[in-house]
């Protein structure tokens, strides 16, 4: 990003301002809607098409939970996401995302348990904590030891993310909002009153630009790489005897806690068997997200197959289907969203760190807060660029 000459951004309220996202995958098409619906001029661009399987926003399912391991500080920002993908999914008539509840299993003393439980008991959630038996006679897709528990969250569930992230485009359509395929943002230049946005064969000014360019990240948004960096995730699939066990009404997604794998476990959406992405091997880093290659390192695979003949009693311990994505971490482990500390009228909303798909919504919310009318109330101070100042740079 080249900066010309720093400037600050002065909204006037209820003023319609000329928006261009960068970045269609699920944050830069709910920052869309939520741009749109506030009443600007929105313009997106994407290098690929949209929805695309190239960013962090595919894959086939992705998790909604409420009672969150990673801290009762995003619950509320957690719930208020969870009525607005209720009204994109009436507002198009769509059905992206399905209740199928969650569960959080391991003994009660590993730290994700146990922070599933303070999380319930410090913010009254609701939920349910299940024995071994109980879990055995409930939820047969999992294998439980006697010495483990599940904790069941009714506020949790599975998304079908690629037709949420169409239905954000439909909607922001639907609003007014301009998509530009297969349109590259090369350069972003902040000029004293307008920022121009550069492709290989346009340039076009705007009042504000959000980024939203998950894993390509660190090119666009002035942030060092140690500020922002991505990391190679892998999904497996493995074949069920009994669909009917597997399906989201017998099956909760799930957080699985066991000595001998870690994972999260997608129940089956496509009439053939479960997702499941490992936890307990590091995930790789990636430099260059356009190189990713799709075969993975074995270890993966058979680190999950190890794990589901243990703990998926009801599954092929084969891994059937293999796919692998990049997602853009921080050091912190939480998102970047608000004004970049480099000129305010570009908002950042990047480094989801593998949490950004459920509160998608809630931070298209702020993002549009903050070009409307400067700030949000609804930001979160965890996610603020400020805290990464140091890593500015022009
Ligand atoms: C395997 C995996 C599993 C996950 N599981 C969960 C889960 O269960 N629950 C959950 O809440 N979250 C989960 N996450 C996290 C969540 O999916 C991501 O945080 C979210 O999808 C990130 O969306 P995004 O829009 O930031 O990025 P992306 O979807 O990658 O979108 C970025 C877009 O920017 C475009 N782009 C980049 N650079 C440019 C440029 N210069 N010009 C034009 N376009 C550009 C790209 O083409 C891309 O379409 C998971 C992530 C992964 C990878």
């Amino acid at each position: 990003m080249n900066t010309e000459k720093p400037a600050t951004q002065k909204q006037i309220e209820g003023e319609q301002r000329r928006v261009a996202v960068v970045g269609a995958g699920i944050i830069g098409t709910m920052s869309a809607w939520q741009l749109a619906q506030r009443g600007h001029s929105v313009t997106v661009y994407d290098q690929w098409n949209t929805p695309n399987d190239r960013g962090a926003s595919a894959g086939e399912s992705r998790i909604f939970r409420t009672l969150y391991k990673e801290g009762p500080e995003y619950v509320e920002f957690i719930q208020r996401s969870g009525e607005k993908w209720q009204e994109l999914e009436s507002a198009q008539s769509v059905h992206v995302l399905e209740w199928c509840g969650g569960l959080t299993i391991g003994r009660p003393d590993h730290p994700d348990v146990a922070a599933v439980l303070e999380c319930a008991d410090e913010l009254d959630l609701d939920h349910r904590v299940l024995d071994a038996d109980a879990m055995r006679n409930e939820f047969p897709a999992y294998g439980v030891d006697d010495d483990e528990i599940g904790v069941f969250d009714p506020n949790a569930g599975v998304f079908r993310p690629e037709l949420a992230v169409l239905a954000a485009r439909n909607e922001s359509i639907r609003l007014g909002t301009t998509y530009r395929p297969y349109s590259e943002v090369l350069n972003i230049r902040p000029l004293a009153d307008r920022v121009m946005v550069h492709t290989a064969d346009s340039a076009d000014a705007f009042d504000s630009i959000v980024i939203a360019t998950g894993p390509w990240a660190a090119e666009l948004s002035g942030l060092s790489a140690g500020t922002i960096f991505n990391k190679q995730l892998v999904g497996c699939w493995f074949p069920a005897a009994d669909v009917a066990v597997h399906e989201p009404s017998r099956m909760p997604i799930s957080i699985r806690r066991h000595p001998e794998g870690a994972f999260s476990g997608f129940p089956c959406l496509d009439g053939v068997g479960v997702k499941i992405l490992t936890h307990h091997l590091e995930w790789p880093r990636i430099d260059n997200v356009d190189s990713l290659s799709r075969f993975v390192d074995p270890a993966f695979v058979r680190s999950a197959e190890t794990a589901v003949a243990r703990l998926m009693p009801g599954l092929d311990p084969t891994a059937v289907r293999v796919s692998t994505w990049t997602e853009g971490f921080t050091p912190d482990g939480a998102p970047i969203v608000g004004p970049s500390p480099i000129d305010d009228r570009i908002v950042l909303a990047v480094g989801m760190s593998g949490q950004g798909f459920k509160f998608s919504p809630m931070v298209g919310s702020v993002v549009a807060d903050i070009i409307t009318s400067g700030a949000s109330n609804d930001a979160l101070d965890i996610m603020n660029p400020s805290r990464f100042t140091t890593g500015a740079s022009s």
